[in-house]
């Protein structure tokens, strides 16, 4: 059994409107086992949208639409959806009951009641009505046989929020009644400190006697390798233990880099850590400008173990905030092993804490030199007993060596704390 998603609107051509719907609606299906084939995204056009809706019907059995179901011109789909499956457009009482209601109680009369929201009252004859309680516009459900197999297609608002509505309490419960789905189970080991071909290497020899029904992902981000085993079968409860048994396979392959053997980011991982062990941290950035501060306080009860960053992006902050001394700073400059070192030993001393972990570097697009070029960013991570440095020579833009340099950082601090614990 296959899904495909046809998300319709010119703002997803254009790249004006990021498509989360789909990546949504695939998240939903993949839960309880239905694969989506294809994801198609078209312009509002009659045309196209009519082309991707028979092409749609040969690769899958399961068509989700969203979108272009608004009250302006420029959204064709319902019409079209009438044409294509051979109705008529009827007034449903329900819906413009229900719209009357959401310009009474919710808009509070403040949007005049046009005819063109009646119209969105209006249904074509051959489908069922999927009530919205979040909109005005509501959800479609359609069946046809196409070469003597039953097809379902599902038109949804593309506001997300209704779309989501829509298909937690109306599409899924009748997916599920309508067809008897398998089982897709996913787990995912993470890893830091090697690259992805070297991984694979490292893997091979696991990946090649894996069976048909199990797939092996990698996905690298930031340094970091994410492996995603994911398993199609029947039987729930057997696929779970064969998925299992891999796992761990995998995870032991991998031991030596193993950060998680959860799909966890580095900043909730870190959290896990201290709160384990009851110890807190701060921080003291320079080049992440506070954006490792940001991404540990992002994780719900961070106060139990974070208790605050200094930004001393400036080198009299490093000075007079932190301590650190001037003839470091002029004599090997703020980018140094030496200073990121006083800056972890001052914050530790300042602000109290355990441990801290502290950046400095040249994030570009200017400031580089011969002898330190853009790029270059010292980390370090230390206790009251001992700090420890390590260099990185980033590559990217600004943006993105802000990113890499704070979850580099960060899991530097892990690996320290690990062993310093
Ligand atoms: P429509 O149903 O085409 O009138 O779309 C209504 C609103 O939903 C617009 O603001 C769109 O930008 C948004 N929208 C439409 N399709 C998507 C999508 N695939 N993902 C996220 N937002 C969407
Ligand atoms: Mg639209």
């Amino acid at each position: 059994m296959n899904a495909s998603i046809i998300t319709i609107g010119d703002e997803l051509l254009i790249g004006q409107t990021i498509d989360t719907n789909s990546a949504f609606i695939a998240q939903e299906f993949n839960q309880f086992g239905l694969w989506v084939k294809r994801r198609v995204a078209v312009g509002d056009n009659f045309e196209d949208i009519w082309n991707v809706l028979d092409q749609e019907s040969e690769n899958s059995q399961i068509i989700i639409i969203t979108g272009g179901l608004g009250p302006t011109a420029d959204d064709i789909t319902k019409p079209l959806l009438c044409k294509y499956f051979g109705g008529e457009l009827v007034l449903n009482e329900e819906v413009l009951k229900h719209i009357k209601y959401l310009f009474k109680n919710v808009l509070k009369h403040k949007t005049p009641l046009l005819k063109r929201n009646i119209m969105q009252a209006e249904v074509p004859d051959v489908c069922t009505v999927l009530f919205n309680e979040k909109g005005t516009a509501p959800g479609m459900w359609f069946e046809k046989e196409i070469k003597g197999e039953k097809r379902i297609f599902v038109s949804l608002p593309g506001v997300p929020h209704e779309m989501k509505w829509l298909m937690v309490n109306e599409v899924i419960p009748r997916l599920k009644k309508e067809f008897q789905f398998g089982a897709v189970m996913h787990r995912t080991a993470v890893t830091f400190g090697m690259g992805e071909s070297s991984v694979a290497e490292l893997l091979q020899p696991f990946e090649n006697k894996l069976p048909q029904h199990i797939a092996l992902a990698y996905l690298p981000n930031f340094g970091m390798v994410k492996m995603r085993l994911t398993a199609t079968g029947i039987e729930k409860d057997a696929l779970a233990d064969e998925l299992s048994e891999y796992f761990d396979e995998l995870c032991s392959t991998v031991q030596d880099i193993l950060v998680a053997k959860e799909d966890l980011a580095i900043e909730v991982i870190v959290g896990q850590l201290l709160r384990e062990m009851g110890k807190t941290v701060a921080s003291a950035e320079s080049c992440t400008g506070g954006n490792i501060a940001h991404l540990v306080t992002r994780v719900p009860g961070s106060s139990a173990y974070f208790k605050g960053s200094v930004v001393a992006y400036a080198n009299e902050i490093k000075e007079n905030v932190l301590g650190v001394q001037s003839r470091t700073l002029e004599t090997v400059g703020a980018v140094s092993e030496e200073t990121v070192t006083e800056m972890v030993k001052g914050t530790i001393e300042r602000l109290g804490v355990d441990y801290a972990v502290a950046t400095s570097g040249i994030m570009g697009p200017d400031g580089g030199s011969e002898e330190k070029p853009v790029g270059t960013v010292w980390i370090a991570a230390g206790n009251k007993l001992k700090v420890e440095t390590k260099l990185l020579k980033l590559r990217f833009d600004r943006e993105r060596n802000i990113e890499v340099a704070s979850v580099q950082a960060l899991n530097f601090f892990r690996n320290f704390v690990t062993l310093n614990r």
